[in-house]
């Protein structure tokens, strides 16, 4: 009943985005064994609606790419790419007060679906807001392609192996916009890097015996020394947060130690203790200097101390922000709009990271505001505004993008 309330409130163009939403949200393109065709094949029908070719590149059989191109009015210059994601993560729907693939609309506008979020709403969000920059007649400097890659929830054969392929090079991309998150405030949180995650556990092996005796090169006194040193180092990357405010958690490396394995008995001296720890690089430290730092560590910690990876992420290079005519665009069309932006580096890790290893820009920002984060939650939504909010800033955004001088 409510879903006609919000409906009818709205123009033409914005029913059409909010009904091309909704359609796209009830395809449970949903991990584990993502089944795509649908998603294709409402992408082509989607790209004959606005009268743009569409492209499906396979770098697997069962893992479809789907390429929109908008081409400019000098289409030898370098493109702008608006990337995304067609897959979604799994839910637990009895935790769900709304069907997680219906897409309805609750008494306050909100709609309720896996993808809300993340991230089915800022693709539609970039193709209405193309359906409206063709409706005006504009017509791109740049060539403006819109992606939608598999398995970015799972990173393996999605983005990862496309911008390895002739179809991405010949693309020619200069700059690209991929996914951010939903700021709870009145802004836009733009991501210009992101941190690498490591996770190992530090092995300190020893002589066991009766703990009844004092031995030498014991397990629990080298355990000590890792811990010292990792307790130590997590205390001065706190102290730089203390004492310089304009500091925030992504410009410093997160150190936590988060579980601790050993023993058998009271009396027996253990022949290992291990130490897991979940560090998170900010994107400022070397990590070749910090894995040469840690292995020192267990040098000093003592005989046979070694370091077992779970998750040793590569560093990634950053977008610079300075001298960069994308950002200043973006914050003078921001301006313009009046939304603030919040420049920031996240935690996590996205498909953006393999555009930026070839070293194209990214700018990672979800036009999504005053919008409560539900990203991989339960009851995951999006309000009728705050989507509609979005497309008119893509409409602003995307041809100031594709007009750039560099
Ligand atoms: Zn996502």
């Amino acid at each position: 009943m409510s879903e006609k309330k919000f409906l009818e409130k709205l123009n033409e163009l914005d029913r059409k985005a909010v009904e091309k939403f909704r359609e796209y949200l009830r395809i449970p393109s949903v991990h584990p064994d993502v089944d795509y065709e649908p998603c294709v094949a409402f992408l082509k029908k989607y790209g004959e609606e606005l009268e743009l070719p569409v492209n499906v590149y396979y770098v697997h059989e069962k893992k479809p790419t789907v390429v929109f191109t908008w081409t400019g009015k000098e289409p030898n210059l370098k493109s702008i790419l608006l990337n995304g994601h067609m897959d979604v993560v799994p839910v637990f729907e009895n935790k769900w007060t709304h069907k997680p693939f219906d897409a309805d609309i609750d008494e306050h506008g909100d709609i309720y679906a896996r993808g809300t979020q993340d991230m089915k709403s800022t693709s539609v969000q970039y193709l209405e807001a193309i359906r409206r920059l063709k409706k005006d007649g504009v017509v791109p400097k740049r060539t403006v392609y819109v992606t939608f890659a598999p398995d970015e929830e799972i990173g393996v054969l999605g983005f990862r192996e496309f911008v390895k392929t002739e179809a991405f090079r010949k693309m020619n991309v200069g700059f690209c916009v991929d996914e951010g998150d939903p700021s709870p405030r009145n802004s836009y949180i733009v991501y210009y890097g992101e941190k690498s995650s490591w996770e190992f556990i530090v092995h300190c092996p020893g002589q066991p015996g009766h703990a009844s005796h004092m031995p030498t090169n014991t397990a629990g006194e080298k355990a000590r020394v890792i811990m010292d040193k990792f307790s130590d180092l997590r205390r001065a990357e706190l102290r730089k947060l203390k004492e310089n405010t304009s500091l925030n958690i992504w410009d410093v490396t997160s150190v936590n130690l988060t579980k601790m394995r050993g023993g058998v008995q009271s009396n027996v001296i253990p022949e290992e203790f291990c130490l897991t720890y979940d560090i998170r690089i900010s994107p400022t430290t070397n990590s070749k200097k910090f894995e040469s730092m840690i292995e020192d560590w267990c040098k000093e910690a003592g005989e046979g101390v070694w370091i077992e990876y779970e998750e040793k992420e590569e560093q990634r290079p950053m977008t610079r922000l300075e001298n960069n005519a994308y950002w200043d665009v973006m914050r003078r069309v921001a301006k313009d709009f009046n939304v603030p932006l919040e420049p920031q580096i996240s935690l996590g890790a996205s498909d953006s990271r393999f555009v930026v290893e070839i070293n194209i820009p990214v700018l990672s920002f979800s036009p999504i505001r005053n919008t409560t984060y539900l990203v991989h939650n339960h009851d995951e939504r999006i309000s009728i505004d705050a989507f509609l909010d979005g497309i008119r800033f893509m409409h602003k955004i995307i041809p100031a993008f594709a007009d750039v001088n560099e």
